[in-house]
């Protein structure tokens, strides 16, 4: 897990941004990766954590790689470190990405807050591959700056259903996604 702390440089107020590992499970029971975003729940009125979903486009763009070319270098790399057969690894990955598909293709909802499932949010980081460096502090006209941010273990995974709502706390849920 890891947290960001923000502090503005107007009123000093701080928040705080988890980035944690969770799930979606499905109605047939097929856990799939949750991603996630920092954004500005009006709900909580505060800095959240928020679903990121993925682009329809960019999924269906993986899956017809996977398809066609089988896998990456970069996949084969992985399947050998966690000594697994390259040929489960391959039907693994697009098992799991026919159903990420089928889920995003189904998903209703906008992007809900991970905290009070409100979809009344701002994000703020169109960017996955890059931390939030700042963002506006709407309520004093200030701006939020990165001030600190630190690692630690979960203890539990955040379990969620298709449209984005809690189911439960599973802490088996990892080791079942993993095997
Ligand atoms: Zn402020
Ligand atoms: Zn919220």
């Amino acid at each position: 897990m890891f947290a960001y702390t923000y502090q503005c440089d107007r009123c000093n107020q701080t928040e705080s941004y988890r980035s944690a590992i969770g799930y979606y499970r499905l109605s047939d029971g097929t856990d799939i990766p949750r991603c996630e975003q920092p954004a500005w729940c009006n709900d909580c009125n505060a800095l959240r954590s928020a679903e990121r979903l993925p682009d329809l486009q960019r999924l269906t763009e993986i899956v017809a790689d996977l398809e066609t070319t089988g896998l990456s270098e970069h996949d084969i790399e992985n399947a050998k470190l966690m000594k697994q057969d390259v040929s489960d690894y391959l039907a693994e990955s697009l098992f799991r990405s026919h159903a990420l598909m089928r889920w995003r293709t189904a998903r209703q909802s906008p992007p809900r807050c991970l905290d009070c499932e409100s979809t009344n949010l701002l994000l703020l980081n169109p960017h996955i591959e890059q931390a939030l460096d700042s963002f506006p502090h709407l309520d004093c006209n200030g701006t939020f700056h990165l001030s600190d941010t630190w690692h630690g273990s979960q203890a539990s995974y955040q379990v969620l259903d298709a449209e984005g709502r809690h189911l439960h706390d599973d802490s088996s849920a990892e080791k079942r996604f993993r095997s």
